[in-house]
């Protein structure tokens, strides 16, 4: 993520961190990871918190009930702090129910200039049936699921359009398909979207993929339905994959910012657990980041998580933990906001076995904050943090970005895309990829020349 771009919420007092950090070292894993989803649900679930102090109240009230009796000073020093709890749940509440849901802030994203979900005349098919309703069983979906009536209900929906699971390559970095049998999976999840880059910024990817043995690339679309020419562009690659339909949730569309690629991952996240895999790594991998082939080979290894720096993030150019005598001690981000975990998406993976020891794991939709919280869903402590990359001195994987532009209607005539020249076929291609459109009254007319001087389009095509 850009993370310069957003605003810090201030969302807990460090103090608070602190605390569980030093409390966490007295506990043993299990015991921690159910501190700190406790936790977890206490900060960034508004409904949760609200049941916890409820609760907390009524032992408070019931327990304090003979002091509250007690005249003058000492009843304020236990209604005073109680009152000060209270505005900050209140506070709390008010800030994380808009902002968990997408609805507060009117921060600046910066990046208005196409319209992701336009579709751009691609060639789509429906669903063949019912679209299946997402039931990701996290927290944050309990309540919104108790809430299903309510505008609160998320609507998320996930669909696999097509898949293959066999290894079309017969060879990769010089070595038979055969050669990597034993390696354990990566499964790299890239959330896209439609515009006028996805299909080259995919094909690029694919290209950097197709020298990676054992992977299973999770495609996931930020689109309503399924994208039939993706569908062949993936399977012309011959690498393993699933393509998703996994559109963002209606209600964050127009919210700013919105949480890009966060409905994908989470539906990544879903056909993981639904295909109950506990095997392999899980690495979120950006349609756009530029990504260095030794990146593979130390991630594949990943025990519980393994972090990197990512390189040309924010202010500083980089993002990533500081390494210690071989341990990760603190972390290098221009853009802290009160995160635990101050990475980005490209800086570590993830060990499947170790993730699906934590139930809850969930990725929420809260731009700036979506991987320090899927951190914190599955009870990180920075102990366990594997440092890569020659302890974190090299540079892996790249936050490249491409810049976007809308894509053009050519004024062309239409009595000319026929089969007289290549012209028809060009441009039905470049509609079917979303690049370009073209019309016979709409749009800059198309130069056509020859030694350097246009002539009239019947001059070439008629
Ligand atoms: N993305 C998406 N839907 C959107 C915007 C982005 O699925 O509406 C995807 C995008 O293709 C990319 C990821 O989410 O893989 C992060 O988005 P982007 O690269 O635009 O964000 P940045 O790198 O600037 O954080
Ligand atoms: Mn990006």
């Amino acid at each position: 993520m850009p993370s310069a771009h957003y605003f810090p919420l201030e969302l807990h007092a460090s103090d608070d961190d602190q605390d569980c950090e030093e409390q966490e070292q007295l506990v043993d894993t299990d015991h921690r990871s159910s501190m700190l989803s406790n936790q977890y649900n206490l900060h960034y679930h508004p409904q949760l918190a609200d049941y916890d102090n409820d609760n907390r109240t009524t032992e408070l009230g019931m327990g304090m009930a003979p002091r509250l009796s007690r005249p003058g000073s000492s009843r304020r020093r236990y209604w005073l702090p109680m009152l000060i709890i209270a505005s900050f749940c209140v506070i709390f509440y008010l800030m994380f129910s808009s902002q968990a849901l997408g609805l507060g802030g009117s921060f600046n994203d910066g990046d208005d200039d196409f319209e992701p979900h336009s579709g751009q005349g691609k060639r789509w098919v429906p669903f063949p049936y019912q679209v299946s309703e997402f039931k990701f069983l996290t927290n944050e979906h309990k309540i919104e699921n108790q809430n299903s009536s309510s505008s609160h209900a998320l609507n998320e929906s996930l669909h696999i359009c097509s898949e293959s699971h066999e290894d079309r390559r017969l060879y990769m970095q010089d070595k038979p398909h055969s050669a990597y049998a034993q390696l354990p999976v990566i499964y790299f999840v890239t959330p896209t979207y439609p515009r006028r880059e996805q299909i080259p910024e995919l094909t690029r990817l694919a290209h950097t993929l197709l020298h990676v043995p054992r992977i299973h690339w999770l495609v996931a679309n930020d689109y309503e339905r399924c994208d039939t020419y993706m569908d062949m562009l993936l399977n012309r690659f011959g690498i393993p994959f699933t393509h998703l339909s996994s559109p963002m949730p209606h209600k964050f569309r127009s919210t700013k910012p919105a949480p890009r690629g966060v409905a994908n991952r989470r539906a990544a996240l879903q056909w993981i657990r639904q295909h109950n895999l506990t095997n392999g790594v899980l690495y979120f991998g950006d349609d756009d980041n530029t990504y260095d082939l030794r990146l593979f080979s130390e991630i594949r290894q990943t025990q519980r998580v393994s972090m990197f720096p990512v390189g040309l993030i924010a202010d500083y150019a980089v993002s990533g933990p500081v390494v210690r005598d071989g341990k990760v001690v603190a972390f290098l981000d221009s853009w802290v906001a009160g995160r635990r975990w101050p990475v980005d998406m490209a800086g570590f993976a993830v060990n499947l076995a170790y993730m699906s020891l934590y139930p809850n794991v969930n990725m929420p939709y809260k731009p700036g904050y979506e991987e320090d919280l899927f951190l914190r869903s599955i009870g990180l402590h920075i102990d366990q943090i594997e440092p890569r990359g020659m302890n974190c001195t090299e540079v892996l994987v790249w936050h490249t970005q491409t810049k976007s532009k809308k894509a053009p209607i050519v004024r062309l005539e239409k009595k000319f895309l026929d089969g007289r020249s290549n012209l028809g076929a060009l441009f039905r291609s470049l509609k079917e990829m979303g690049v370009a459109s073209v019309s016979d009254t709409e749009g800059p007319l198309a130069t056509i020349s020859k030694n350097g001087k246009g002539k009239a389009h019947s001059y070439f095509l008629s």
